[in-house]
């Protein structure tokens, strides 16, 4: 899964497999609907737990994006891997499957169709209409007429965007918008485009402008070669990966109007080379005043700040950028509202699942189902609920509200190449004050030393303050809190324990910080008592 924690080390959110290890005997074949990474990032980690009892169904496209990392990751014997393509049908599992082609963000979608004993079950994957997409392979309603006309027991369909009104554009406005912008006669200088990697679509934009402008195309991104040469490999390319400018030329080699250069980075990942090059530490592209930024992207929840303060580097820099819901410049892989009603109305289903969005998106698109497309059961299920689904004795109504348990997922977090782990052993949080806050460390020796040898004692400490990352007015705040650590020393009875000090210490350390920096920071104490 995709990480908002890349700033505190965190390379991936690696799945919970708890629940899935739990059946691991009964699951006997997984399908991979396309190759968003959402879809496809954790089958290194899921398949090794069915030690190659559970065959694995992909596109060929798909097929060319995993092979390379799973023979990587994993014994390749291991491996059980068939192709489909559109309309196949095959055995999976005890069911009867058929594949259905839907339109996306990324090439070579699928739906499928389980057929049991009981009704079909139909699966959208991720999907939206697109009527005139730019590789000609619209979602066929046809099929999708014909098994509803059968009769759809169980329908799952994508809900990321049931909350948004109306209809997605084509992929062919945002081709037609990228093409005249690039070529508009008044832009001179270098194009950069930043883009989703896996949207290969964008690429015949890119194609086309740099056909009608005579400029060659270049990467700054692995992502987007090994997305473009899985493409061409599968004859989905709008160009051959050779045709591009070599990874490790020296760009500025080139004129400013000869080139097009494609980045990945639209949500301002640290280490991408725009974010580096907005900070201007890029060893692979420095930015000039005459570049034109073309943002073909969206902003993804939760990257907001981190994206506009990029927008606002490469601002600085004086290049152009163009970007907003106006340029037509991107447009959604899932269905907006209209569409998702027009489905529900074609499939009919007797249940319907709403899957693979916010929560409030999923509750949004069942009350759709239920208020407007005469669906009679809606059933509303988090990650790691059990749904039952069946015949009641006396009927043929379906049961569905019956959750029959729920396992408590909780991801874990790759840090480094091999290190995975919870949120709490990889002490993410004090990653996040440390960052945000910074951190203070104490160290206090101290003693006791016999005033009167009947009763009284003195403390005596020796007290280091060292600090990091935060407001210290020219070491003015580390004097104030030495002062408040002897003041607790003088106060404190003989018979204190070395616990109670710390803990006084490091409220009263907190609420200082608080009261002069308005932020508590990660606060570490060394204290260790001496006997003199
Ligand atoms: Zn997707």
């Amino acid at each position: 899964m995709f990480t908002e924690l890349a700033n505190y080390g965190i390379q991936k959110i690696i799945p919970d497999l708890t629940l899935i290890s739990f059946f691991k005997e009964n699951i006997e074949s997984i399908i991979i609907t396309h190759g968003h990474e959402d879809h496809i990032g954790a089958l290194s980690w899921v398949l090794p737990i069915f030690k190659n009892k559970t065959k694995l169904f992909v596109s060929s496209f798909v097929y060319n994006i995993i092979i390379k990392r799973l023979l990587k990751n994993l014994n390749s014997r291991s491996l059980d891997i068939s192709i489909f393509n559109a309309n196949k049908k095959f055995q999976f599992g005890p069911f009867e499957c058929q594949t259905f082609r839907v339109t996306h963000s990324i090439p070579d979608c699928y739906g499928f169709v389980l057929k049991s004993p009981y009704g079909n079950i139909l699966h959208t994957g991720d999907w939206k209409m697109d009527e005139a997409p730019l590789d000609g392979e619209i979602l066929d309603k046809e099929l999708l007429q014909e098994i509803s006309k059968e009769g759809v027991l169980l329908f799952f369909s994508d809900s990321t965007n049931a909350m948004s009104p109306g209809r997605t554009l084509s992929e062919r406005n945002i081709y037609d918008s990228i093409t005249n912008i690039i070529t508009n006669p008044s832009i001179s200088g270098r194009i950069i485009t930043t883009q989703f990697a896996s949207n290969v679509y964008r690429l015949y934009s890119i194609k086309k402008s740099s056909e009608l402008t005579n400029r060659k195309i270049c990467f700054l991104g692995a992502s987007l070669n090994s997305y473009l040469e899985a493409a061409y490999l599968d004859g989905r390319a709008p160009f051959n990966p050779s045709e591009l400018i070599e990874d490790d030329t020296d760009l500025d080699k080139y004129d400013n109007n000869s080139l097009l250069i494609v980045t990945t980075g639209s949500q301002g990942e640290p280490n991408s080379t725009l974010n580096l090059s907005s900070l201007d530490v890029s060893s692979k592209l420095s930015l000039k005043s005459s570049d034109t930024i073309l943002y073909s992207a969206k902003i993804i929840p939760g990257n907001e700040k981190r994206v506009t303060k990029m927008l606002n580097r490469l601002s600085s820099h004086g290049c152009d950028i163009i970007y907003g819901n106006n340029k037509h410049i991107h447009t959604s892989g899932h269905a907006y509202e209209e569409e998702l009603k027009e489905i529900l109305k074609i499939v009919k289903p007797k249940v319907f699942i709403p899957v693979h969005g916010e929560v409030m998106s999923l509750y949004s698109h069942g009350k759709m189902a239920l208020r407007e497309c005469g669906v009679s059961k809606v059933a509303i299920i988090r990650n790691g609920q059990l749904l039952k689904v069946t015949r009641s004795p006396e009927s043929s109504y379906i049961m569905t509200n019956h959750i029959l348990g729920e396992c408590r997922i909780s991801n874990f977090y790759q840090f480094g190449n091999n290190l995975v782990s919870t949120y709490e052993e990889l002490s993410i949080n004090e990653r996040i004050r440390i960052s945000s806050s910074g951190v203070i460390i104490i160290s206090i020796e101290f003693w006791k030393k016999i005033i009167d040898k009947n009763t009284d004692f003195k403390f005596y400490s020796k007290i280091k303050i060292t600090s990091k990352g935060l407001w210290t007015d020219r070491g003015k705040l580390n004097s104030i809190l030495k002062k408040i650590i002897n003041g607790i020393f003088i106060k404190s009875r003989p018979v204190i324990s070395v616990a109670s000090l710390e803990q006084i210490i490091q409220e009263t350390i907190a609420y200082m910080c608080f009261k002069i920096n308005y932020q508590i920071p990660e606060i570490c104490i060394v204290l260790n008592e001496f006997s003199k």
